[in-house]
Protein backbone atom coordinates (compact mmCIF):
# COMPACT_ATOMS: atom_id res chain seq x y z
CA UNK A 1 0.00 0.00 0.00
CA UNK A 2 1.06 3.46 -1.01
CA UNK A 3 2.36 5.87 2.14
CA UNK A 4 0.00 8.35 2.57
CA UNK A 5 2.31 11.07 3.35
CA UNK A 6 2.12 14.85 2.85
CA UNK A 7 5.10 18.16 2.42
CA UNK A 8 4.11 20.01 5.49
CA UNK A 9 5.49 23.72 5.65
CA UNK A 10 4.62 24.11 9.66
CA UNK A 11 1.83 23.21 12.14
CA UNK A 12 1.02 26.07 14.08
CA UNK A 13 -2.12 26.08 17.01
CA UNK A 14 -3.30 30.17 16.74
CA UNK A 15 -6.67 32.28 16.23
CA UNK A 16 -8.41 31.89 12.73
CA UNK A 17 -7.94 35.30 11.44
CA UNK A 18 -10.09 35.10 8.25
CA UNK A 19 -13.32 33.80 7.11
CA UNK A 20 -16.80 33.71 8.99
CA UNK A 21 -14.61 31.29 10.93
CA UNK A 22 -12.86 34.76 12.10
CA UNK A 23 -11.71 34.68 16.14
CA UNK A 24 -11.82 30.98 16.77
CA UNK A 25 -9.02 28.84 18.15
CA UNK A 26 -8.01 27.15 15.15
CA UNK A 27 -4.94 24.58 14.23
CA UNK A 28 -3.37 25.37 10.69
CA UNK A 29 -2.02 22.76 8.78
CA UNK A 30 -0.05 24.23 6.24
CA UNK A 31 1.14 22.18 2.55
CA UNK A 32 3.59 23.08 1.10
CA UNK A 33 3.99 23.69 -2.60
CA UNK A 34 1.75 26.24 -4.94
CA UNK A 35 0.58 25.71 -8.49
CA UNK A 36 0.55 30.17 -8.39
CA UNK A 37 2.78 32.65 -8.36
CA UNK A 38 0.59 35.86 -6.77
CA UNK A 39 2.60 39.18 -7.01
CA UNK A 40 1.51 39.58 -3.25
CA UNK A 41 1.82 36.27 -1.88
CA UNK A 42 2.99 36.51 1.77
CA UNK A 43 3.96 32.69 2.10
CA UNK A 44 6.53 32.36 -0.25
CA UNK A 45 8.15 30.12 2.24
CA UNK A 46 5.81 27.36 1.49
CA UNK A 47 6.52 27.64 -1.93
CA UNK A 48 9.59 25.47 -1.00
CA UNK A 49 9.15 21.54 0.06
CA UNK A 50 8.64 20.79 3.57
CA UNK A 51 8.99 18.14 5.80
CA UNK A 52 7.65 14.99 4.70
CA UNK A 53 4.91 13.70 7.44
CA UNK A 54 2.17 10.47 7.13
CA UNK A 55 -1.27 11.41 7.66
CA UNK A 56 -1.10 9.54 11.29
CA UNK A 57 1.72 11.95 12.41
CA UNK A 58 -0.09 14.98 11.01
CA UNK A 59 -3.34 13.67 13.15
CA UNK A 60 -1.35 13.32 16.28
CA UNK A 61 0.57 16.53 16.39
CA UNK A 62 -2.86 18.45 15.55
CA UNK A 63 -4.15 16.37 18.84
CA UNK A 64 -1.98 18.09 21.10
CA UNK A 65 -4.05 21.21 20.27
CA UNK A 66 -7.22 21.18 22.23
CA UNK A 67 -9.21 23.35 19.37
CA UNK A 68 -11.84 21.11 16.91
CA UNK A 69 -11.44 23.56 14.22
CA UNK A 70 -8.53 22.87 11.90
CA UNK A 71 -7.20 24.68 8.74
CA UNK A 72 -5.66 23.16 5.65
CA UNK A 73 -3.93 25.66 3.67
CA UNK A 74 -1.07 26.23 1.82
CA UNK A 75 0.58 27.26 -0.56
CA UNK A 76 -1.96 25.39 -2.47
CA UNK A 77 -3.28 21.92 -0.16
CA UNK A 78 -4.71 21.04 -3.35
CA UNK A 79 -1.39 21.04 -5.34
CA UNK A 80 -0.74 17.40 -3.54
CA UNK A 81 -2.03 14.45 -4.50
CA UNK A 82 -2.81 12.95 -0.71
CA UNK A 83 -4.81 16.35 0.72
CA UNK A 84 -7.68 14.63 0.18
CA UNK A 85 -6.71 11.93 2.29
CA UNK A 86 -5.85 14.40 4.72
CA UNK A 87 -9.36 15.91 4.59
CA UNK A 88 -10.92 12.49 4.90
CA UNK A 89 -9.00 11.61 7.86
CA UNK A 90 -9.82 14.92 10.01
CA UNK A 91 -13.33 14.74 9.17
CA UNK A 92 -13.28 10.93 10.61
CA UNK A 93 -11.26 12.12 13.88
CA UNK A 94 -14.07 14.66 14.26
CA UNK A 95 -12.82 17.45 13.28
CA UNK A 96 -14.12 20.78 11.56
CA UNK A 97 -12.01 21.50 8.64
CA UNK A 98 -11.54 24.57 6.34
CA UNK A 99 -9.71 24.34 3.15
CA UNK A 100 -8.30 27.44 1.87
CA UNK A 101 -7.63 26.79 -1.62
CA UNK A 102 -7.31 29.17 -4.39
CA UNK A 103 -9.59 27.86 -6.46
CA UNK A 104 -7.62 26.85 -9.45
CA UNK A 105 -7.88 23.14 -8.96
CA UNK A 106 -10.55 20.40 -9.07
CA UNK A 107 -12.84 20.79 -6.05
CA UNK A 108 -14.95 17.92 -6.83
CA UNK A 109 -15.04 14.53 -4.55
CA UNK A 110 -14.04 16.74 -1.56
CA UNK A 111 -15.36 14.68 1.57
CA UNK A 112 -18.59 15.95 3.23
CA UNK A 113 -18.50 18.46 5.97
CA UNK A 114 -15.22 20.40 4.97
CA UNK A 115 -15.83 24.31 4.42
CA UNK A 116 -13.86 25.38 1.19
CA UNK A 117 -12.65 28.92 1.48
CA UNK A 118 -12.28 29.43 -2.10
CA UNK A 119 -9.89 32.32 -3.48
CA UNK A 120 -10.84 34.08 -6.84
CA UNK A 121 -7.65 35.76 -8.62
CA UNK A 122 -8.17 39.11 -9.48
CA UNK A 123 -6.34 40.74 -12.37
CA UNK A 124 -3.79 42.50 -9.87
CA UNK A 125 -2.81 38.83 -8.27
CA UNK A 126 -0.76 38.38 -11.73
CA UNK A 127 -2.95 35.08 -11.86
CA UNK A 128 -6.59 35.93 -13.35
CA UNK A 129 -7.93 33.49 -15.24
CA UNK A 130 -6.70 30.99 -13.26
CA UNK A 131 -9.81 30.26 -11.56
CA UNK A 132 -11.45 26.85 -12.54
CA UNK A 133 -15.34 28.01 -13.03
CA UNK A 134 -16.47 24.83 -13.00
CA UNK A 135 -16.06 24.42 -9.60
CA UNK A 136 -18.76 26.91 -9.43
CA UNK A 137 -21.05 24.43 -9.88
CA UNK A 138 -19.56 22.16 -6.37
CA UNK A 139 -20.66 24.87 -4.03
CA UNK A 140 -21.98 23.87 -0.92
CA UNK A 141 -24.31 26.39 0.73
CA UNK A 142 -21.20 26.47 3.40
CA UNK A 143 -18.51 27.19 1.25
CA UNK A 144 -17.43 30.97 1.10
CA UNK A 145 -15.58 33.35 -1.53
CA UNK A 146 -12.93 35.49 -1.14
CA UNK A 147 -11.26 38.20 -3.56
CA UNK A 148 -8.27 39.52 -2.71
CA UNK A 149 -8.11 43.16 -4.07
CA UNK A 150 -4.72 45.62 -4.69
CA UNK A 151 -6.84 48.14 -7.20
CA UNK A 152 -10.18 49.28 -7.77
CA UNK A 153 -10.06 47.35 -10.93
CA UNK A 154 -9.91 44.08 -8.85
CA UNK A 155 -12.89 45.60 -7.01
CA UNK A 156 -15.06 45.81 -10.30
CA UNK A 157 -13.90 42.53 -11.18
CA UNK A 158 -15.09 40.98 -8.36
CA UNK A 159 -18.39 42.72 -8.49
CA UNK A 160 -18.85 41.59 -12.23
CA UNK A 161 -17.71 38.15 -10.97
CA UNK A 162 -20.70 37.98 -8.28
CA UNK A 163 -23.11 39.25 -10.87
CA UNK A 164 -21.89 37.08 -14.06
CA UNK A 165 -22.41 33.95 -12.11
CA UNK A 166 -25.27 34.99 -9.38
CA UNK A 167 -23.20 34.60 -6.63
CA UNK A 168 -25.07 37.34 -4.59
CA UNK A 169 -26.47 34.64 -1.77
CA UNK A 170 -22.88 33.45 -1.10
CA UNK A 171 -20.88 34.10 1.92
CA UNK A 172 -17.54 36.23 -0.07
CA UNK A 173 -15.33 38.54 1.63
CA UNK A 174 -13.47 40.97 0.35
CA UNK A 175 -9.39 41.15 1.33
CA UNK A 176 -7.57 44.04 0.47
CA UNK A 177 -4.02 44.09 0.03
CA UNK A 178 -2.74 46.69 2.47
CA UNK A 179 0.05 47.32 1.39
CA UNK A 180 -0.89 49.14 -1.95
CA UNK A 181 -4.91 49.77 -1.25
CA UNK A 182 -6.06 50.97 2.66
CA UNK A 183 -9.32 49.21 3.59
CA UNK A 184 -11.17 52.79 4.71
CA UNK A 185 -10.76 52.97 0.36
CA UNK A 186 -12.31 49.45 -0.09
CA UNK A 187 -14.62 50.46 2.21
CA UNK A 188 -15.95 53.57 0.67
CA UNK A 189 -16.32 51.46 -2.76
CA UNK A 190 -18.15 49.07 -1.07
CA UNK A 191 -20.78 50.88 0.86
CA UNK A 192 -21.27 53.03 -2.41
CA UNK A 193 -22.43 50.38 -4.15
CA UNK A 194 -24.22 48.04 -1.55
CA UNK A 195 -21.38 45.62 -2.32
CA UNK A 196 -23.08 41.83 -2.05
CA UNK A 197 -19.51 41.07 0.27
CA UNK A 198 -17.79 41.51 3.60
CA UNK A 199 -14.75 43.40 3.99
CA UNK A 200 -12.18 41.20 5.71
CA UNK A 201 -9.01 42.15 6.65
CA UNK A 202 -5.96 39.89 6.54
CA UNK A 203 -5.14 39.45 10.25
CA UNK A 204 -2.55 37.51 11.19
CA UNK A 205 -3.98 37.40 14.88
CA UNK A 206 -0.72 35.50 15.77
CA UNK A 207 1.45 38.09 14.67
CA UNK A 208 -0.65 40.87 16.06
CA UNK A 209 -1.45 39.30 19.45
CA UNK A 210 1.35 38.36 21.75
CA UNK A 211 0.00 34.94 22.97
CA UNK A 212 3.34 33.74 24.44
S1 LIG B 1 -2.13 30.94 -4.37
FE1 LIG B 1 -1.69 31.63 -2.28
S2 LIG B 1 0.25 30.57 -1.70
FE2 LIG B 1 0.02 30.44 -3.94
S3 LIG B 1 1.19 32.16 -4.75
FE3 LIG B 1 -0.97 32.82 -4.56
S4 LIG B 1 -1.10 33.78 -2.52
FE4 LIG B 1 0.81 32.57 -2.56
Amino acid sequence: MATLSLDVCEIFYSLQGESSFAGRPCVFIRLSGCNLRCSYCDTRYAWAPGTRMEIGEIIAEIQKYPAQLVEVTGGEPLWQEKTLDLLKALCEAGYTCLLETNGSLWLEEMPDGVVRIIDVKCPGSGCADSFMKWNLKQLKPRDELKFVITAYWDYRFALDFITANSLEDRIIHFSPVTSVLKPEILARWMLADGAPARLQLQLQLHKILDLR
